[in-house]
C-alpha cells in the first residue's frame, strides 16, 4: 500500500484532497530588499494537469508547500480558463499580489519545448499551442511549462526520494506511461521536450489496435492503467478458468489485489505488464544509466507487488552495469509534479535546468 503524502493513511494517493498549511511563512519580518522598496517574490505556483485531475500547489520560493488542492479535469481547452480561475481565487483568498509571485510552473502530459510550446497532449484532447505564452497572458504571471513526468522527476529529485541521486529516472504509471530523467543533476528535456516519452516506445508487434499517438504496440498499451486492464480482459476472454477478476469490478486496485492473492489470470497479467515495462526501462537505462528508478503515478498505489514484477523483468533485460539501479516508489505520491512545476521558479530548481 502507498502512504499518503499528507496524512498517515495507507490507502491511495489522493486521500487528502485539500491540504492547507498555516503559512504565509515568508511574511514574518521585512527583508532588507523590501525596506529598499524592491519587489520580493515570495510565492510560486505549481500545477499538474492530468487527464482525470488537475493538482495545484502554492509554494514559498524557498520550497515550503503552503497549500495543495485537487480538482477534476473538464477536458478541452477550457482547462486553461479553469486553471486561471483557481489561481486567481487562491491569490484573492490569501491576499497575494501578483508582484509577490515569481511565476507559475505547469506540467502537461505531452512534449513541451524550451519555449513552452506544446506539440500535443492526446489524453487532454489538445493539439499544438504556445502553452506557456497563453497562460502568461491569461494569468498575468510568468509561466513556464514542461512535460508532466519530467516535472515529477524534478520534484522527486529535489523534495522526495531522489535527493541523494544525481542520476535518476522517474516513471509515471497512470492514464498513460511517462518518464522523466535527471542526468548529472540536470533535468533532461531534449530538443523537442520529448525526452523520457517512453509510453510510445514500440514494445509489441502483436497489438492491432492503434495507440492514442496513432502508432501500434506502444508501451502505453501494455503498462498504463487502461493498458493493463486491457491485458486482463484479454486474459479473461482467452479461457474460462475461474478467476477473482470475474467476480469483481475490474480496476487497477482490484487487479493488483488479485495478484497479491495469487489469482492465476491476475498474475499472468502482471507478468505481461512487467515484461513490457522491464524491456522499456532496460532500453531507457542504456541511454541514461540511472542509479535510481522511481515508480510513481496512480498505479504505484499497488506498492511492492507492482515493484517486484517491474524489477524482475528489468534485471532480466538490462545491461549488466545498468542492472545495478535501485528501485523505489515515489515518496511524494501523486504530488511530485506540482513540486517540480513550482521548482521552475525556485533557485534550487533553476540549478537543475
Ligand atoms: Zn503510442
Amino acid at each position: 500500500m502507498y502512504q499518503c503524502a499528507f496524512c498517515p493513511k495507507n490507502l491511495a494517493f489522493f486521500c487528502c484532497f485539500t491540504y492547507n498549511k498555516n503559512v504565509p511563512i515568508p511574511s514574518a519580518g521585512i527583508s532588507a530588499a523590501e525596506l529598499r522598496g524592491e519587489t520580493v517574490h515570495k510565492y510560486c505556483f505549481g500545477v499538474d494537469v492530468g487527464a482525470s485531475f488537475i493538482k495545484y500547489g502554492l509554494f514559498t520560493t524557498d520550497g515550503e508547500a503552503a497549500e495543495k488542492w485537487v480538482r477534476p479535469t473538464e477536458p478541452g481547452e477550457r482547462i486553461l480558463a479553469d486553471i486561471t480561475a483557481e489561481i486567481d481565487a487562491c491569490m484573492r483568498r490569501r491576499g497575494i499580489d501578483a508582484a509577490e509571485v515569481s511565476g507559475l510552473g505547469l506540467g502537461v502530459p505531452g512534449p513541451v519545448d524550451r519555449e513552452g510550446a506544446l506539440s500535443r497532449a492526446v489524453n487532454l484532447g489538445w493539439g499544438a499551442m504556445p502553452l506557456a505564452e497563453r497562460m502568461t497572458v491569461l494569468t498575468g504571471l510568468e509561466t513556464r511549462a514542461a512535460n508532466d513526468s519530467s516535472l515529477a522527476a524534478l520534484g522527486e529529485h529535489l523534495f522526495g526520494g531522489g535527493t541523494d541521486y544525481r542520476d535518476m529516472a522517474l516513471v509515471t504509471l497512470g492514464t498513460g506511461v511517462g518518464a522523466g530523467v535527471i542526468c548529472g543533476g540536470k533535468l533532461l528535456l531534449g530538443a523537442h521536450g520529448a525526452a523520457g516519452e517512453i509510453g510510445h516506445m514500440h514494445i509489441s508487434d502483436d497489438i492491432t489496435e492503434p495507440c492514442a499517438c496513432g502508432s501500434r504496440g506502444c508501451l502505453d498499451q501494455l503498462a498504463s492503467v487502461p493498458g493493463v486492464l486491457r491485458i486482463a480482459r484479454e486474459q479473461l476472454a482467452a479461457g474460462s478458468a475461474p478467476s477473482l477478476l470475474r467476480e469483481r469490478e475490474l480496476t487497477a486496485e482490484s487487479l493488483w489485489l488479485a495478484v497479491r492473492e495469487g489469482d492465476h489470470v491476475a498474475v499472468r497479467t502482471a507478468e505481461i505488464f512487467g515484461d513490457a515495462l522491464g524491456r522499456a526501462l532496460a532500453a531507457l537505462s542504456l541511454a541514461v544509466d540511472p542509479q535510481l528508478i522511481v515508480i510513481g503515478g496512480g498505479m504505484a498505489a499497488a506498492g511492492a507487488a507492482l515493484l517486484n514484477y517491474i524489477q524482475k523483468y528489468y534485471i532480466r533485460y538490462a545491461f549488466a552495469d545498468c542492472a545495478k539501479a535501485a528501485f523505489r516508489l515515489a515518496r511524494l505520491g501523486g504530488y511530485a509534479g506540482i513540486y517540480g512545476a513550482a521548482a521552475l521558479f525556485m533557485d534550487r530548481g533553476r540549478q537543475c535546468l
